[in-house]
């Protein structure tokens, strides 16, 4: 398995992160079921929530400062504000949501990451 920045790098770009070259996506946010070049299962992926979380987290930052600013020097009309953030806070949202969706993957796939499960007594006797 190649190193760990080449992973999430590739999930960024959305690459496969086996083989780094095939696409994960079959569509701008629905994951294909596999890597069209190596034949990965994509099946697993599990993110969630998490890409949004850190898109909403990124974008709030870069966002947020400039357009109170902007509030408060040019203290413009309503429906100006409205006009001109709102679009650009959907537009940011949308180019990072893809490349966090990858990310979140290759990460989950490094980490051979599954959904928790609880042990009943006998299991948990043995560990
Ligand atoms: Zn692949």
């Amino acid at each position: 398995m190649p190193d760990k920045s080449k992973i999430l790098g590739a999930g960024f770009r959305g690459r496969c992160p086996n083989c780094l070259e095939g696409s994960l996506f079959d569509g701008y946010l629905k994951f294909a079921r596999a890597c069209p070049t190596c034949g990965e299962s994509f099946d697993i992926e599990d993110a969630g929530d998490g890409p949004a979380v850190f898109v909403i987290f990124i974008v709030s930052f870069l966002v947020v400062p400039p357009a109170l600013v902007f509030q408060m020097v040019l203290e413009p009309p309503v429906w100006l504000t409205l006009l001109i953030w709102i679009p650009l806070i959907v537009l940011a949202c949308l180019v990072l949501l893809r490349p966090f969706r990858g990310l979140m993957f290759a990460a989950q796939v490094m980490n051979k990451a599954e959904q928790g499960q609880l042990l009943d007594a006998t299991q948990q006797d043995e560990n």
